[in-house]
C-alpha cells in the first residue's frame, strides 16, 4: 500500500463536483487500499478521493474507537466504510453543532451544524448497492465526506463566520474548560 499525498486548499480539485465510479476493477481496489492507508497515517477519520487529487465519487471512513473506563481504545471498535457514488437520501430534522477539522485545510477547525442522523445509499468497493443509517459522529463524518464529493468544504457551512479558529486558538479556548476534549478529528 502507498501513502498518497493529501491535497490542500487552494487546489481546484477540492472545488469540483466528482465524476461517478463506473469501473470496480483492480485499479480501483488499489486506490481504495491506498486511501485507507493514507487516512490512517494522516491520521484522519475520513478521506474523500478529491483530497488525494482524484475527482471521483469515492470516500473511505473509519470511525473513532470506543474507549473503556480508563480511556483505552477497545480493540476492533472502529468501523471502516468504503462508499462509492454515495447519496444522502434522508436527514434527521434534528441538527447538532460540532467542531470539525479537515486534512485539506490543515491548522484550522470550525463549528458546523450537521444532521444528527442520515440515511445513505451507495455502492461498496465491489459495486454492490448498499444502504446505511448512521448517527452521531459517524453521521457527521459521512456528511463531511459526501460534501467533499460535491466540491463543498466545511468552511462553507460554519455556524457563524467567527466560529473558525486556528488549532492553537481553539486549544487555548478549550483550556478554560477542563472537561472538554481538545483533539478534533480530521476528516
Ligand atoms: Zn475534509
Amino acid at each position: 500500500m502507498t501513502v498518497l499525498e493529501i491535497v490542500t486548499l487552494p487546489d481546484k480539485v477540492l472545488r469540483q463536483k466528482t465524476r461517478p465510479v463506473t469501473r470496480f476493477d483492480a485499479d480501483l481496489q488499489q486506490l481504495i487500499d491506498d486511501m485507507i492507508e493514507t487516512m490512517r497515517v494522516a491520521p484522519g477519520v475520513g478521506l474523500a478521493a478529491p483530497q488525494i487529487g482524484q475527482s471521483l465519487s469515492l470516500a473511505v471512513i473509519e470511525t473513532l474507537p470506543k474507549v473503556d473506563e480508563e480511556d483505552n481504545e477497545i480493540e476492533g471498535s472502529r468501523d471502516l466504510y468504503v462508499i462509492a457514488n454515495p447519496e444522502i437520501v434522508w436527514e434527521s430534522p434534528k441538527q447538532v453543532d460540532g467542531i470539525e477539522g479537515c486534512l485539506s485545510i490543515p491548522g484550522y477547525v470550525g463549528e458546523v451544524a450537521r444532521a444528527e442522523a442520515v440515511r445513505v445509499r451507495a455502492q461498496d468497493r465491489h459495486g454492490k448497492k448498499i444502504k446505511l443509517r448512521v448517527n452521531g459522529w459517524t453521521a457527521r463524518i459521512f456528511q463531511h465526506e459526501i460534501d467533499h464529493l460535491n466540491g463543498v468544504l466545511y468552511i462553507d457551512k460554519l455556524t457563524a463566520p467567527e466560529n473558525f479558529w486556528t488549532d492553537e486558538a481553539f486549544s487555548a479556548l478549550m483550556a478554560d474548560d477542563e472537561d472538554e476534549a481538545t483533539a478534533v478529528p480530521e476528516l
